[in-house]
């Protein structure tokens, strides 16, 4: 049984919380995008998502794909082909692309809200049009002018789709291990000969053609990553097929409907993107974009989740309420909301959800500053925060999004755990959040090892900025004061933790590699105190009709989930030791 209803409201107060009025929408860009014209976007992108989508996530992880060892051909599960043909006639494949070449010229803020609708309604369909947006990306920065003609225009309408090829049986973190050749031709173009694997959508029927963007090496190429460079390989040039074949499919544990293709090439013809050997350029264009989208994941799974464990527990009935005044003297046992523990699990979904959905919308609405502001100094800073939160919401978005699926699934005991409500589905669903776009520790190693980094703490100065610009605002209001404490105090013990850890790793370099994960987490922590306090802030001073539960909710983050920063600050303390010390013969079983 899927339940679901679009959190749209819980969206369009978002936008009044991070100033989308007066900060997005009178962007240039965005002239033709207020409030009431994202409303009505996502009201759409929900009823069509809901209709066309929604009933086809089970019916896809139950059907799976099916392979032509032949041909190579995949064909998606029934209903699929259709509901992409929706999609399409829709618009709602371009919503955030450039108008340039056919697209909406939407906000980021309405792609990460529609993006959210769609996973939660099927997360495997989502990828298709997830990757192709990626590619948009990459080919819209470094692609050329004729790229841009003739892929962008296809791409963007959903006629054509898009693929990242990364991943070779050799290497999948460590990129610099490619092996697949490009070899020059007399007329400008490539001929690639090399294996890809688990590749999101190689191959499929949705779409008339598929074109892949290649990680490959030129043959006078430097070593390692800085020989990479990136190429545009069609399924088809000019309808003929490019000898670019799906040799398997991976049998994996969740988005069963996603193919995830095995894909051999051998001279096919290649175009490339760029500059020679700058191929990560454009990888990282695509890869940045798609990280926030993967932290969605977990919003979007997180919230049919708990909207699921919701509805079972309204109608369940176990044991008697612990105070007799709630107890239901004409039945004969009370309904499981009375109990704390079923509460408390609830709360723990509801206010990590809502905070990822807010840092969510903020992160994107400053990436929307970041591109289209005029003043340099205001792109710059806003940009400062996308790149730092990045990572943060990747990885805490993934890792949180899985466990709020389990508690969701908690609440509602063996039923939860049966097929009948479809949250073990999103279980295996979101699992692979944790590890696809960069394992979730690589994120962390982002955030450390590169992000801080920048300009002696740039970043995470202009971060400290906006958490006091808030407390600056808002000093006075008494009412305040509950959610500013909290926030002032992870804020100075998230500095304490960064210098504390800066100054260990600058004695030994494995202390970031140890702690790096526990900070990220620590860091979220933080960036979601601030997005509760902004939320508190807004309903202080505005009307909002579910206010008081927004000021319940931001409560009860800050005094049951807040606390596990001190675990993490103790545990980033404690750097590499009880860590490194054990040899690696002592890691086996004893
Ligand atoms: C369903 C699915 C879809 C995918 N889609 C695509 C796709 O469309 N395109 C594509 O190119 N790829 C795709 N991938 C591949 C995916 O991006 C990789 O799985 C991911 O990057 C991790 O690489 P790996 O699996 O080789 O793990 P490995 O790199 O082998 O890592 C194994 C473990 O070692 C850790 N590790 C590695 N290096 C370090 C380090 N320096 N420090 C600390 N720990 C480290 C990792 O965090 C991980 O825990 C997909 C994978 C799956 C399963």
């Amino acid at each position: 049984m899927d339940y679901y209803k679009s959190p749209t409201k819980d969206m369009m107060f978002l936008l009044d919380v991070f100033d989308y009025e007066s900060r997005v929408s009178t962007l240039e860009a965005f002239a033709d995008y207020d409030k009431d014209m994202v409303g009505a976007i996502l009201d759409t992108a929900s009823a069509v998502c809901i209709d066309k989508l929604l009933p086809l996530n089970s019916v896809g992880d139950a059907e799976g794909l099916k392979w032509d060892p032949e041909t190579g051909d995949v064909t998606t599960p029934e209903g699929f082909k259709g509901a992409y043909a929706t999609l399409v006639e829709n618009g709602l494949l371009g919503v955030t692309c450039t108008p340039e070449y056919g697209g909406m010229g939407g906000p980021e803020v309405l792609g990460i809200y529609s993006s959210e609708i769609m996973i939660a309604t099927n997360k495997s369909f989502s990828m298709c049009p997830g990757l192709s947006r990626g590619l948009i990306d990459a080919l819209a920065a470094h692609g050329s002018d004729e790229q841009k003609e003739f892929y962008l225009p296809k791409l963007i309408s959903g006629e054509w789709s898009g693929t990242m090829c990364l991943t070779e049986p050799q290497c999948g973190t460590d990129l610099g291990l490619i092996r697949t050749k490009a070899i020059p031709q007399d007329d400008g173009s490539y001929k690639l000969t090399g294996t890809k694997i688990w590749i999101t959508f190689g191959e499929h029927d949705l779409a008339e053609n598929i074109i892949h963007l290649v990680l490959a090496r030129l043959p006078d190429a430097p070593e390692g990553i800085k020989g990479i460079s990136a190429f545009i390989v069609p399924k088809k040039i000019d309808g003929e097929l490019n000898n670019v074949k799906c040799t398997g499919l991976e049998h994996k544990m969740g988005i069963k409907a996603s193919p995830t293709c095995v894909i051999d090439m051998e001279d096919s013809t290649g175009f490339l993107v760029g500059t020679p050997h700058k191929g990560m350029r454009s990888m990282f264009v695509m890869m940045n974009a798609a990280r926030l989208h993967v932290g969605v994941e977990g919003i979007a799974l997180g919230s049919i989740a708990y909207q699921t464990a919701l509805a079972f527990a309204k109608d369940r009935r176990q044991m008697r309420a612990i105070d007799p005044a709630k107890q239901d003297q004409n039945a004969a046992a009370d309904n499981i909301l009375v109990h704390p523990d079923v509460r408390r699990m609830l709360l723990n979904v509801k206010a990590t959800t809502e905070g990822l959905r807010a840092l969510g919308a903020w992160i994107s609405m400053e990436y929307d500053v970041a591109h289209h502001h005029p003043d340099a100094d205001t792109r710059k800073a806003a940009d400062d925060i996308v790149a730092l939160l990045t990572p943060v919401i990747k990885s805490y978005g993934s890792e949180q999004g899985f466990l709020n699926i389990s508690e969701a699934m908690q609440v509602c005991g063996g039923a939860g755990y049966t097929t009948d409500w479809n949250i073990e589905q999103y279980m295996r669903d979101e699992r692979i959040a944790l590890i696809y776009e960069g394992t979730n520790h690589i994120q962390a190693l982002d955030l450390v090892g590169r992000k801080l980094r920048i300009d002696s703490g740039r970043l995470l100065r202009t971060f400290q900025g906006r958490i006091s610009e808030l407390i600056v605002e808002s000093k006075d209001d008494e009412r305040m004061a509950e959610f500013l404490t909290p926030l002032k105090t992870i804020s100075k013990k998230l500095v304490g933790a960064t210098m504390e850890m800066g100054g260990a790793a600058m004695e030994d370099p494995e202390v970031v590699g140890a702690v790096a994960s526990p900070y990220l987490n620590l860091f979220a922590m933080c960036a979601l105190t601030y997005v509760w306090a902004k939320q508190a802030h807004y309903v202080l001073n505005n009307d909002v009709p579910f206010g008081e539960t927004k000021l319940k909710t931001a409560r009860y983050f800050n005094t049951k989930i807040l606390p596990q920063a001190e675990t993490l600050i103790a545990t980033i303390a404690t750097g590499k030791s009880n860590i490194m010390d054990f040899d690696i013969e002592e890691l086996e079983v004893i």
